[in-house]
């Protein structure tokens, strides 16, 4: 299994830069990972290589020109479709729950707050595309045509504002690459915070005594079954801490199996 992620920029340098660290460049090195970084200006029309304009009806900021951003999709393999332009809302655009492509497809992805926010759930679903094109946005953003003829789903990482659609790609990048097969092991990524609709237990590695605070006894103890309980237990206790939403989800969703079921019940009364 591997995966294709096309990023169409006006920085193509902060793209290069994350591919060719660590973890992803040992990726990219073995195959498991393509990249290309298209850079817009390249395809900006005029002489002076323009890619944004005052917007209509007034405002403040510039927006990103449509044909720059237009060609350079077409460049990078991805059709428009035609008479879809138009709708002034981009709902027409955004691809209907349960429509997607199938697994392995393109999925094309403009990045920007007014998109569906971003979670585990969605890293995993585009994890699973042989490609992901990500456009980012500048500025005040791009022009809704391109919206409505080329993305077939915008992403916004939470209710706030970035400046650069680069920082959020490279987020949707660095959450779904370490899904794809051999990139991480298995059981690291079953472990982990959201598996199971959790947050993650504490950890601890040596020395066994730092700064006066001693490692949980418990983890020393070399006990598979206590350790595994202990650490269920404070994962429960930190999720109903600081994200008692993800336990009622969870609730309500039948994540959770009959043990889970019952510590949590256990500390909801111990709070009481
Ligand atoms: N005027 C826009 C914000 C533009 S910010 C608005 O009010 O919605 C410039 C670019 O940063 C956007 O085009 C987008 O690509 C990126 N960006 C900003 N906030 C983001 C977020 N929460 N999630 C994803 N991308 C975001």
């Amino acid at each position: 299994m591997s995966i294709t992620y096309t990023v169409l920029t006006l920085f193509p340098g902060i793209i290069d830069a994350y591919f060719s660290a660590s973890v992803m460049a040992r990726a990219v090195e073995r195959g498991i990972v393509r990249y290309r970084a298209v850079n817009i200006r390249d395809f900006a029309p005029d002489k002076h290589r323009t890619c944004d304009d005052a917007p209509y009806g007034g405002g403040p900021g510039m927006l990103m020109l449509p044909e720059p951003l237009g060609r350079a999709l077409e460049a990078a393999g991805v059709p428009g479709r035609p008479g879809k332009a138009g709708s002034s809302t981009g709902e027409l655009a955004q691809a209907p729950e349960g429509a997607d492509p199938p697994a392995g497809g393109r999925r094309v992805i403009y990045l920007s707050p007014s998109g569906r926010p971003f979670n585990q759930e969605m890293a995993e679903d585009l994890a699973a595309c042989g490609e992901l094109v990500l456009l980012c946005g500048r500025y005040e953003g791009i022009d809704q045509r391109i919206i409505d003829l080329y993305i077939d789903q915008e992403v916004s990482l939470g209710d706030y504002v970035l400046s650069s659609g680069e920082a959020a790609a490279l987020v949707i990048v660095d959450a779904t690459y370490r899904l794809v097969d051999q990139v991480i092991t298995r059981e690291s990524l079953e472990e982990e915070s959201f598996s199971r609709g959790l947050l993650e237990y504490p950890q601890y590695t040596r020395p066994e005594v730092y700064a006066m605070i001693k490692v949980p006894e418990i983890l020393l103890s070399g006990h598979h079954e206590n350790i595994r309980r202990w650490r269920l237990r404070k994962q429960i206790e930190k999720t109903l801490a600081v994200r008692p939403d993800l336990i009622r989800r969870g609730e309500e969703t039948g994540l959770f199996d009959a043990e889970t079921g019952k510590i949590i019940e256990e500390l909801r009364q111990e709070h009481e």
